[in-house]
């Protein structure tokens, strides 16, 4: 592939996708499997009930809302809530994260579910392929969980670099990972990555403020938790409606304004396509 072709820039680019809400529905089949595999193995492994409840975007626990929350994060909320002492959460959730990553292998084998992503995803993805942009995820799944969603859906690709959510239970720490890694894979390919050339595309405000808190442009898309109003009031540097009204021409826009505001002062050296 050519990575020489994100116009306009000799560095390189990346985009970091959330999963749930930001490529893949709210509600989908994929997130159902993901969560009854969480509760069943929470349940499994500490005895703790966890419901889970879906509300147009939005998806709580036991009656607390997971916008922007990670795997990690949410099994320690339950082991909490059943008054599980803090000391032994670390050992349990790895536990829980073990078998709900078997779990959700199994009942995702030779799904296809590409029919369960939004408007847009599947495009922009390829698009930003195209364009020799370093694609990834930055995601509160675990790994194993991404990867599957990822497979069912055919972009599998994506599961490959990222940040995510097995140990982290902060969405900050999980966006600095995806930089981490995006910033490996273009050393790999000599490129050099700023921070203003890795946007975090994402469907809540935690997504907006772990963009924030990694040093990383965002672009909030109101196809889940958040409304479009609470995305700009975050901070996100673009705010879509949907993907469909993405181009990668927005996001090289996006990338330039971080290079001319931050890094150097100087324009573009060719023009932006
Ligand atoms: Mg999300």
């Amino acid at each position: 592939m050519d990575h020489s072709t994100w116009p306009g820039s000799d560095r390189g680019a990346a985009v970091v996708f959330d999963i749930d809400g930001t490529l893949l529905r709210p509600g989908a089949f994929l997130q159902r499997v993901h969560m009854e595999s969480m509760a069943t193995a929470i349940e499994r492994v500490s005895g703790a009930p966890a419901e889970f409840r879906y509300e147009g975007g939005d998806l709580f626990v036991n009656g607390h809302d997971l916008a922007g929350c990670t795997d990690a994060g949410t099994i320690d909320l339950v082991l909490r809530g059943a008054g599980v002492p803090a000391a032994e959460s670390p050992g349990l959730r790895a536990a829980v994260v073990a078998a709900m990553c078997d779990l959700v292998t199994t009942a995702t084998e030779g799904l296809d579910s590409a029919h369960e992503l939004l408007p847009g995803a599947a495009d922009l993805v390829a698009g930003l392929r195209r364009h020799g942009v370093i694609v990834g995820l930055s995601t509160g799944n675990a790994r194993t969980v991404a990867s599957c969603k990822m497979r069912a859906t055919g972009l599998s690709g994506l599961a490959a670099l990222g940040g995510f959510g097995d140990t982290q239970d902060a969405r900050s720490d999980v966006a600095r990972g995806a930089v981490g890694a995006v910033r490996a894979e273009a050393g790999a390919r000599g490129q050099v990555l700023g921070g203003t050339g890795i946007v975090l595309i994402g469907d809540t405000t935690s997504d907006v403020g772990a963009a924030l808190a990694a040093g990383v442009r965002c672009v909030g898309v109101a196809t889940g938790a958040s409304r479009a109003h609470e995305l700009e009031r975050a901070g996100a540097d673009l705010v879509v409606p949907t993907l469909e009204g993405l181009r990668v021409s927005d996001l090289v826009e996006l990338v330039h304004a971080g290079e001319a505001g931050y890094l150097d002062g100087a324009a573009p050296s060719t023009p932006r396509g």
